[in-house]
This record gives C-alpha cells, structure tokens and sequence, in this order.
C-alpha cells in the first residue's frame, strides 16, 4: 500500500470499507432519523463511534492518520450518513475543568447535549459580538450567522471579543434569555443552520473557555483538525470519483471503442489521477506530522484548499465525461457535486486561508513544504 500503512491501521481501513458497504450502503429509503440511529449503533459495535472521543470518557482517542484512514476509507464508497458514524468530539471544550466539564463537556460527548458553533457573523453586523464583564457575568450583545445544528443546538461555542481582554470562546446556552433564533435554513449540501442574535445575553463568567481573551488560539486549533479532517473526506470521494469513471471509460460507447481510447478523455483522466494522487500524498504526510506533535496549521489549510478544489474538479469533470445522466437527480455524481460544494467556503474560504498561508511564511516564518 502506497501510504506504508501498519497492520492495524491496514486492519482499521478494511473495517471501513465493510462498515461502507456493508452498513452506509445498505440504509436504503428508511426515514433519516432511523437510518442514522442504526449507523450510530453499528459504528459503536465496530469502533468506529468512539475514535473521535478522549479516552477519559471511554473513547479511543485515534489518532490524526487512524481518523485520516478511516474517514479516507469510508468516504472511498461514496456512502449516505458519514455524518453518524463518529461521536461528538471535544473540540473547543477539550481542556476544560468543572464546572463546565461536567455541565456541557460530559452530557456532550454521551450525546445527551448538543453544541454548535458560532464564528460567522452577517457582513451587515453593526459590529463584531462583544461581552462586557459584570460581577461573575459575561453579557453579550450580537449575531451569528451560520451556526450549523444550531436549531437543535443546546449550547453555542462563540468567538465573543470581550471587552479589554480580546477574542474569547464563550458557551452560550441557547435557552438563556436574549438569545433568539433569527432563522433556520438549509443548504445546498442538505445540511442545516441557524443564525442568532444575542441580546445582552447574561452568561456565567466560568462559561467562558480558558482564560478571557485567550480564545482564537482555542478555536483556531479546533478548525484546524476539522480541516484536516475535510481534506481526508475529500480524498476518499476523489478515490471512489476515479473508480467511477475508470469502469466508465472501459466500457464502449456508441462506435463500439472503449470510451477511454480517446485521447482527449484519458487527458482529462489522467489530469484528475494526477490531483487525487497529490491530494492523497500531502493529507498523509500532514496527518503524520500532527500525529508527531508538529504544528500543522498551515499544512491543515494547505490540505484543505487543495483537496476540496481537487475533488469540486473531479466531480465536475466526472460529470462531463459521464454526461446528462449525471445530473439526473439522485445519481451519486450529483449528490456528490452538492456535497463538496460548501467545503470551499466552511470552514474557511478558499481564498482567505490562501492569505493565511502567505502571511503565515512571510511575516510569521511558520509552515514548511
Ligand atoms: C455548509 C456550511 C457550514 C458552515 N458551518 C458554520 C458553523 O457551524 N459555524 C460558523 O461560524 N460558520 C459556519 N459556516 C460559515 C463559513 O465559515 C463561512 O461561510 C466562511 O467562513 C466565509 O465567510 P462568509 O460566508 O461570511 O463570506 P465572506 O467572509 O464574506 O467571504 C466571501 C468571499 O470574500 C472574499 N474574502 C473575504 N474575506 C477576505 C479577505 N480578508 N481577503 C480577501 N478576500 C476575502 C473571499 O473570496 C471569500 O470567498 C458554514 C458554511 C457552510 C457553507
């Protein structure tokens, strides 16, 4: 295997692409909510549930190149419900003690809460939300607004600038009182959001996340897993794209020749061989650079951007060579042109993590080819 894989992770490999084919696939027209209660229950029998999750709370905490391989492997299929077969990770609440631990970290990672988080904010924002210091309260005034899961949300993880301290990850209980749920929407992707406004909003200062002021590192390192993440998604849809489309030019076409003896077809065949293989090589490398405790912020942003353009091009290209069919509604190029769309903008646009990148080298001195 080209990524020198040990055994366990070659092992843990193999039991995704079963899990893929043998559970995801096999969902067929149930009602979502059902589906995704048996993809949950059968991601906890084989592992897979509690990767994402620290060993404290029973998880295995994997590491960066077993999630790479597994999210890699799973996505390799093309599979419905990728979305259930991992538990609720930490992210922002990893490090934090009682009584937040027990109030929204535990009840998170049992499932019995949901978070969201809230970093976006409408061009039109008077200004950024802020909070200003009273007694042992936060009281924060402002919007966001895409909050993915946030109509079902119990508690937002929000980027708050508070007042002399700076940007601060403060959680918000959404049943306080101030915070309204400006609307609910849903998009191309089929994944659903909210926006909110906070309205003076009285949170308890121990809600906030580490020290006030000290919460961008916090958030920053958050997205940079879930980047990392992405690109690995990306990577197992590029595999299952070329897959696709070389059983689709072995087949003959109307003059009876293999539609792959083209010229012109294996050009573009080739060229989109050419990015999953890149793609592919720099998400490893990346994921075993995190998993040697490097920093691997600009590497994440590098994976990311590269890899969900790689695969829009892909998919879009694998369109074209397959033609109208393609598109007709349900046909897996088509979800699948949806489905990687909202990666160049989540998560950070493509264009301003190129700008992250530049300045992270130029002015920062950190990043490495
Ligand atoms: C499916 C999906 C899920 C999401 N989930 C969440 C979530 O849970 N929480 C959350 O907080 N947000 C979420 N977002 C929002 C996402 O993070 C933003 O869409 C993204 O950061 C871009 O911000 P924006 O939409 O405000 O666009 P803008 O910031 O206005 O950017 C639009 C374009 O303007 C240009 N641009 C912007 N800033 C600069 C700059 N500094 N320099 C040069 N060019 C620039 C770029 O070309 C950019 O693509 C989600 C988005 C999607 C699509």
């Amino acid at each position: 295997m080209p990524e020198l894989l040990s055994a366990e992770l070659q092992n843990l490999a193999q039991t995704c692409h079963t899990f893929a084919t043998q559970v995801l696939l096999e969902q067929g027209d149930k009602p979502a909510a059902e589906a995704r209660a048996s993809v949950r229950a059968a991601a906890k029998r084989a592992g897979l549930f509690a990767m994402t999750q620290p060993q404290e709370f029973g998880g295995s905490a994997a590491s960066q190149l077993a999630l790479c391989v597994a999210r890699e492997s799973l996505a390799a299929h093309n599979p419905p419900y990728m979305d259930a077969v991992f538990g609720p990770s930490p992210g922002v609440l990893g490090s934090v003690t009682d009584p937040l631990k027990t109030s929204h970290l535990e009840p998170l990672l049992a499932g019995e809460k949901r978070g969201g988080f809230g970093f976006t904010e409408p061009d039109d924002a008077p200004k950024p939300t802020s909070g200003v210091i009273d007694g042992d309260s936060l009281i924060v005034t402002g919007q966001k607004s895409y909050v993915t899961g946030g109509a079902d949300a119990d508690f937002i993880n929000t980027l708050v600038q508070v007042e002399e301290r700076g940007a601060s990850m403060v959680v918000i209980d959404t049943h306080l009182d101030g915070v309204h749920l400006e609307k609910k929407f849903t998009s191309l992707d089929g994944s659903h959001h909210a926006a909110f406004q906070f309205n003076g909003v009285r949170v308890p200062l121990h809600q906030v996340i580490g020290e006030p002021g000290k919460g961008l590192p916090k958030a920053m390192r958050q997205i940079g897993d879930t980047r990392l993440l992405i690109a690995a998604q990306a990577s197992g849809y590029m595999l299952w794209v070329v897959d696709l489309l070389t059983t689709h030019l072995a087949a003959k076409d109307k003059s009876g020749e293999p539609r792959g003896n083209k010229d012109v077809v294996r050009l573009r065949y080739a060229d989109l061989r050419i990015k999953a293989y890149a793609a592919r090589s720099m998400l490893y490398r990346t994921a075993r650079l995190a998993d040697a405790d490097e920093n691997i912020v600009n590497e994440a942003m590098a994976c990311k951007v590269f890899a969900t353009e790689a695969v829009g091009e892909l998919v879009d290209t694998g369109i074209q060579l397959v033609g109208g069919t393609a598109l007709m509604e349900g046909h897996p190029l088509e979800r699948l042109y949806r489905q990687v769309r909202a990666w160049r903008l989540a998560e950070g646009a493509s264009d301003v993590l190129r700008l992250n990148i530049g300045r992270g080298i130029l002015e920062l001195g950190k990043g490495r080819i």
